[in-house]
């Protein structure tokens, strides 16, 4: 599946430079943590294409609706968003029902967290440090960058204008295939990383958090692979990164009382389905 996808991506680069020349000269300039770098997808464009892909992620995806657990990860997600570099959007939390680990981010501020990942993460903190690396990944604009890049301007840009009624399906259907929104490029992942600790650390949570969910994860990628089929193609390996984590951390100023919320995430844990 990656080297379909892989394939697929560099087809599609080649036929949009021509396309995306134009604008480039233009001077689009993004919104996100990134600010050097071009993006040409606009704020509004972003969110009205995030509102369509929700409404299809809905549909091709079971959604786990509990209020309780949907309304203490969307608690958990704030706490994190007020503290990171982009706000001129609106945040979304929703849990995916599915015994595989993973999280992904789709443009707009939709962040979805998978229950499996929620059953292995042991407390708050663990499961802040993945929503704050989803903001990451928000923040710094990456879905739009990459979704240009592999399908085209022109092609996203038909989806902002309804101009092309199948392309969201086909995209969210893509995602499913490849397990998180796309394949972001491990410059990306790193980043989303680094954001989400900064974040994580600044919502007052432990980031220690991050550094205990990745180790738990590499543990977990020996004893069941199988729950890590997407999440293999869509993530650097975990030691690269718990080593940047760690790194990162280590410059923090040591917080008073660092946030790990135990208790209360072990009450919406019994909530998840088994
Ligand atoms: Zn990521």
């Amino acid at each position: 599946m990656k080297r379909f996808v892989q394939a697929r991506a560099a087809a599609f680069r080649g036929a949009i430079g021509a396309a995306l020349l134009p604008l480039v000269l233009g001077g689009c300039a993004t919104t996100g943590i990134n600010k050097g770098q071009i993006n040409v997808i606009s704020t509004a464009d972003e969110v009205k294409m995030g509102q369509e892909m929700s409404a299809e992620v809905a549909k091709q995806y079971t959604i786990y609706n509990n209020a309780a657990v949907t309304a203490y990860v969307q608690g958990v997600g704030n706490k994190i968003v007020q503290h990171c570099d982009r706000q001129d959007i609106e945040y979304h939390f929703a849990v995916i029902n599915k015994n595989e680990v993973n999280a992904f981010a789709i443009p707009g501020g939709y962040i979805y967290v998978y229950t499996e990942l929620m059953r292995d993460a042991d407390d708050e903190a663990e499961l802040a440090a993945v929503i704050a690396h989803e903001v990451g990944h928000v923040a710094a604009r990456h879905s739009t960058e990459r979704m240009t890049a592999m399908y085209g301007y022109q092609f996203v840009a038909s989806l902002v204008l309804g101009q092309n009624p199948n392309a969201c399906a086909k995209l969210v259907t893509d995602m499913a295939a490849t397990g998180g929104f796309l394949k972001y490029s491990r410059k990306d992942e790193h980043e989303a990383d680094e954001l989400g600790a900064k974040y994580l650390y600044a919502a007052g949570y432990d980031p220690r958090g991050m550094v205990d969910l990745l180790n738990k994860l590499k543990g977990l990628e020996t004893t069941e692979p199988t729950k890590f089929d997407t999440w293999f193609m869509t993530h650097p390996a975990t030691s690269e990164r718990l080593a940047r984590v760690e790194t990162e951390i280590a410059g923090f100023a040591k917080l008073t009382s660092p946030v790990r919320n135990a208790a209360a995430y072990a009450k919406i844990k019994a909530q998840l389905p088994k």
